[in-house]
């Protein structure tokens, strides 16, 4: 799925990313810890196109292609899908015709024809109801006036529609009270069919003990110091990175 090769990154001038290399199969699910501060965030930024980072050097392949050859729009339509730390509101734009827009882009891309509007509103509205979301969230401005939870909330909307073959969540889990975490750990195992992978960034097992994860990996200096299973997550939150990392 995912093959990453002594990729170096860049933030601000300031090199974050070092020789750093990870690969995912098909239908894998992975943890990235770490630090404040040690490039968990950048990792799943390169890898989403932000503009933030800068690619010195290293290859990216996703699903056999020449991930950097690709844009953000082109990289979400080839099945990669992000949830950010902080999901960004969007003034003026119809949270209702944003998910619309962004599954017809992503058909288009693939050839297919637009999807049928009133069975795309069945969907979404299937998905409020089994969420237990509020109607009011296809309502309302993508995000705008949105609290925390209710922004990832809407992120988990976004990829129960995309349905995305790389499903990267960048601290979905935190300031979230424990219903939502469940919310979200439903909707990520509901995606999971043994074809799509998850690249998970998170600090708390909480939500780990509900997707479970085959690796860990620790992530320190700008590349993996350390990779284990679940058990590395739970030691992690025992003992400490500092311990856990030496
Ligand atoms: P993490 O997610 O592991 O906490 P990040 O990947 O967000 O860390 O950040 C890595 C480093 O890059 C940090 O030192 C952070 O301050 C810096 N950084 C991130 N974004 C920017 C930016 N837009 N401008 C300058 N520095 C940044
Ligand atoms: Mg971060
Ligand atoms: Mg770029």
């Amino acid at each position: 799925m995912l093959k990453i090769k002594d990729l170096n990154v860049s933030i601000s001038n300031k090199q974050i990313l070092k020789d750093f290399n990870l690969e995912i199969n098909e239908g894998e699910i992975h943890v990235i810890m770490g630090t404040n501060g040690v490039g968990k965030s950048t990792l799943v930024k390169t890898l989403s196109d932000h503009y933030d980072c800068e690619v010195h050097s290293g290859q990216i392949e996703f699903k056999g292609k020449d991930l950097l050859e690709l844009d953000a729009s082109q990289r979400a339509n080839e099945g990669i899908f992000m949830s950010f730390q902080n999901p960004v509101e969007v003034h003026g734009v119809n949270n209702m015709y944003f998910l619309k827009t962004a599954v017809n882009e992503k058909r288009a891309y693939q050839n297919q024809e637009e999807v049928n509007s009133a069975q795309f509103l069945k969907e979404v509205k299937d998905i409020i109801k089994e969420y237990n979301l509020s109607d009011e969230i296809i309502k309302r401005n993508v995000n705008e006036g949105f609290s925390g939870g209710e922004k990832k909330k809407n992120e988990m909307l976004q990829l129960l529609v995309l349905k995305p073959d790389l499903i990267m969540l960048d601290e979905i889990d935190s300031g979230l009270d424990i219903d939502a975490i469940k919310l979200v750990a439903k909707a990520v195992n509901s995606m999971l069919d043994g074809k799509r992978s998850v690249l998970m960034i998170t600090h708390y097992d909480r939500l780990l003990e509900l997707i479970r994860p085959d690796f860990v990996h620790i992530l320190k200096d700008g590349k993996i110091i350390k990779s284990g299973d679940y058990n590395l997550a739970l030691e992690v939150q025992k003992n400490g990175f500092e311990a856990v990392g030496s």
